[in-house]
């Protein structure tokens, strides 16, 4: 298997902090075509999303339900269809004993993606990290992938580093799943 890993606020959706209401959830424009196309084209579609909010006790891990079904809901018709759903609920300076832990999942760490790869058999050089911050683009590099950084704004430090220089820097998804699958379409 093959799969591309989709960071969540901010890449598959405008990112609204903390928010786990499901009726203020959009998905981001210029994103349809693109996950249709890498759905084509056989990779599994997988969101792995930093969730610090559940160490920081704003809200439990089961309001992931929610918003899961929100963005299946939002994709289904247009035939997308995701395939996994990570979460990284722990955060170092959080408040929740059990989440307040320095894990190996949180993003820039790969955690999330190994996990999904032992999961489904994904060969992890044929699969791409798709992310707004260049800590998702550390976390699928760490993981022997390639990398699209979606250059929206939402990345504000530029910090550099090992591991966080993107293969891509792309506008959207749309583009991102361009580059991926080298083809031009309109
Ligand atoms: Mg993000
Ligand atoms: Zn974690």
């Amino acid at each position: 298997m093959k799969a591309v890993f989709l960071d969540k606020d901010g890449t598959l959706i405008p990112d609204i902090p903390y928010n786990v209401d499901p009726a203020l959830i959009t998905i981001q424009q210029n994103a349809f075509e693109g996950l249709t196309l890498l759905q084509h084209e056989g990779y599994m579609l997988i969101l792995v999303s930093n969730q610090a909010g559940i160490a920081r006790g704003y809200f439990p891990l089961n309001s992931l339900i929610a918003v899961e079904e929100r963005l299946l809901e939002l994709l289904k018709p247009h035939r997308i269809h995701l395939d996994a759903f990570y979460y990284c609920p722990h955060h170092i300076n959080g408040i929740e004993d059990n989440y307040a832990v320095d894990c190996n999942c949180r993003k820039p760490r790969p955690g999330m993606l190994l996990q999904a790869a032992s999961d489904y058999h994904i060969d992890l050089s044929a699969s791409w990290m798709i992310g707004d911050i260049l800590d998702d683009v550390e976390a699928g590099n760490r993981a022997g992938c390639k990398t699209i950084l979606i250059d929206n704004g939402n990345e504000t430090e530029w910090r550099g580093g090992d591991f966080r220089t993107p293969a891509r820097i792309c506008r959207s998804i749309n583009q991102a799943a361009e580059c991926i699958l080298n083809k031009q379409y309109a």
